[in-house]
């Protein structure tokens, strides 16, 4: 299939047309003509495919939440044409056979190209290194490593796999949450947890791991990258890491962007996430990361969940909420709208930043002729009120619900082929 796309505005620039032919980028300018399907982008904006270091595709073991399948498209609805699959799924993706499983079933869904994440440690039980030698040199060729979910807490094993993934450039991302220090919490640790009689989960627990595993990284001379940053003492420690010339990289989430703690005086599970929801002057702290490129990239920790694991009491919730689909429309709001970020830093945090961390070299590449067609169409301008219904995931659990977000997707393309148009799955 050969696009022509008229009039799109390239990370905000002026309007161009954009020819897309044979998987690549085949041409940049006004006025082209060719023998093609042609798209009106007047008033979009062109960025490049997104790509998440932080997806949780539930596959294989828990198929009712959500399937490869079912994943990859609410991906490619959020203008992702890259995933990176976390490994707590069920067998535990800690060998090759599981590893190459996911990465086999996201070429045959078609919608997004799925990296599966290695985990550290056997069975993500935190005391054995799991293969991650056999891992990198699979079919899958993973280079990120995590427990997610878990922290790797032992400070040798994690000395370990941050000094093992350095034979193939790999990257360890660590859930960093001293477990001793969150045995039983519920909700970010202050006045408000202690008012609603919810355990509280204290930003030190976080922070103490970071500045842990910053030293670590330091000291082998490996590669740290920070999942889902969501405390300003993090954001502090990463900063300091960065002034020090050490190799961290860090992330946040679009939730923790947005959403503060305050949500937990519903007691509705659906603002339940690990970690949690924190304080406004936290979710300051992290939106000025981001802009100052602190914090490297936005991921979304898209986490879905069966109603029947959510539509519970608080305490009995699981963790975690859905942030694909919705993940471009916060960072408009929080971000491009307040003026913290332009459409070219969306394009690094979302985009060319992740493809590096996560060595993806396929990925993450700007907009220019020559590159793999890996294009999103973005229009800014629209409204649209969040329908937990409207989910091409398998689940519902999307703290947006009935809320009102900027922008919308209309068109995402996977290697020239168009995976979205007008806003609904190909
Ligand atoms: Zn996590």
């Amino acid at each position: 299939m050969t696009y022509l796309i008229r009039g799109a505005s390239i990370l905000g620039g002026d309007p161009t047309d954009l020819l897309l032919r044979d998987g690549v980028i085949a041409g940049i300018g006004t006025g082209l003509a060719e023998d093609a399907e042609t798209i009106d982008a007047t008033g979009l904006i062109a960025l490049p495919g997104l790509v998440d270091l932080h997806t949780h595709l539930r596959e294989p073991g828990r198929e009712d939440a959500e399937t490869v399948l079912t994943g990859t498209q609410a991906a490619a609805m959020g203008g992702f044409t890259a995933v990176h699959a976390m490994a707590n799924t069920e067998p535990v993706a800690d060998t090759a056979g599981v590893v190459e499983q996911v990465w086999r079933l996201g070429r045959e869904a078609g919608y997004c190209d799925v990296y599966p994440i290695g985990a550290v440690t056997v069975g993500l039980g935190g005391t054995q290194l799991a293969e991650l030698g056999a891992m990198a040199d699979s079919a899958a060729r993973v280079r990120v490593f995590s427990d997610d979910g878990k922290c790797v807490s032992d400070a040798v094993l994690m000395r370990r796999a941050l000094e093992y993934v350095k034979a193939f450039d790999g990257v360890v991302a660590q859930h960093a949450q001293e477990p001793r220090l969150t045995e039983g919490a519920q909700m970010n640790e202050g006045e408000l947890s202690g008012r609603l009689g919810l355990a509280g989960w204290p930003a030190v627990a976080e922070e103490a791991i970071i500045a842990r595993d910053c030293l670590l990284a330091a000291h082998v001379g490996s590669r740290l990258h920070v999942c889902h940053v969501s405390t300003a003492g993090s954001v502090e420690i990463v900063r300091q890491a960065k002034e020090k010339g050490w190799n961290v990289t860090a992330e946040a989430c679009p939730h923790h962007l947005l959403l503060t703690d305050e949500l937990a005086s519903t007691y509705d599970p659906i603002f339940k996430v690990n970690p949690p929801l924190r304080s406004a002057a936290d979710v300051e702290a992290l939106r000025a990361g981001l802009a100052d490129g602190t914090i490297d990239i936005v991921a979304t920790d898209h986490a879905p969940h069966p109603h029947e694991d959510k539509d519970c009491e608080w305490a009995a919730a699981a963790f975690g909420m859905l942030g694909l689909e919705t993940a471009l429309s916060i960072v408009q709001e929080t971000m491009v709208d307040p003026g913290l970020l332009d459409w070219a830093g969306v394009a690094d945090r979302l985009s060319y930043a992740p493809a590096r961390i996560g060595r993806v070299s396929d990925h993450g590449q700007p907009i220019a002729e020559g590159a793999p067609a890996h294009l999103v169409l973005y229009d800014p301008s629209v409204r649209r009120v969040i329908d937990a219904g409207d989910s091409a995931s398998l689940s519902r659990n999307t703290p947006y619900a009935g809320r009102e977000l900027p922008g919308r997707v209309v068109a995402t393309f996977l290697r020239g082929r168009a995976t979205v148009l007008d806003g609904k799955l190909c």
